[in-house]
């Protein structure tokens, strides 16, 4: 059990597709169980693998932030199964503390993966859940919500990105 620091903006771990992970063993559930520690502390309703350097496709969704067990979800290897309509609403990240925008979302989503048992497990969501599920597996194809962000928009964000990132100073 650890909380490990969260990798920012402009790592390359952020912006590459993670690899799906080909065993699930106790490496993969330590790994679970520090990104639920780093996830609390931060605190934060969801994470994926590589916000803490790890290139593998495992994402931990908790809208309670911990409050209630029933909405702690973990997946490895998640993937959309449905995406019905739109919704736009404010995102921050971890990974950008300070920083926000309203990326363009589906309304409803479907997702299935398996969890630490090896089962095969499937949700779905609307609104913030279904925000927070497409969040964590933007990162682990390597994208953040920046990146969704009208042209014109991402552009700007991302020129002050780089320059918080050059200097190394997130803090907020
Ligand atoms: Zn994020």
């Amino acid at each position: 059990m650890a909380i490990r620091p969260i990798v920012k903006w402009g790592e390359a771990v952020l912006h590459a597709p993670s690899r799906p992970v080909a065993n699930i063993d106790g490496q993969i559930a330590a790994l679970v169980q520090d990104m639920l520690d780093t996830m609390y502390a931060a605190p934060g309703i969801g994470l994926a693998a590589p916000q803490i350097g790890v290139a593998l496709r495992v994402i931990v969704v908790d809208l309670s932030v911990g409050e209630d067990k029933q909405q702690l979800l973990h997946l490895i290897n998640p993937e959309f199964v449905e995406k019905e309509g739109e919704q736009r609403h404010e995102e921050g990240c971890l990974s950008i503390p300070g920083y926000a925008g309203t990326p363009l979302r589906p309304a409803r989503i479907a997702v299935k993966g398996l969890d630490l048992q090896g089962r095969e497990r499937l949700y779905s969501g609307t609104e913030l859940l279904a925000r927070a599920f497409c969040h964590e597996i933007d990162h682990i194809e390597g994208l953040l919500f920046v990146d969704r962000l009208s042209p014109l928009k991402r552009d700007l964000m991302q020129r002050k990105l780089r320059k918080r990132a050059r200097a190394g100073d997130w803090d907020e």
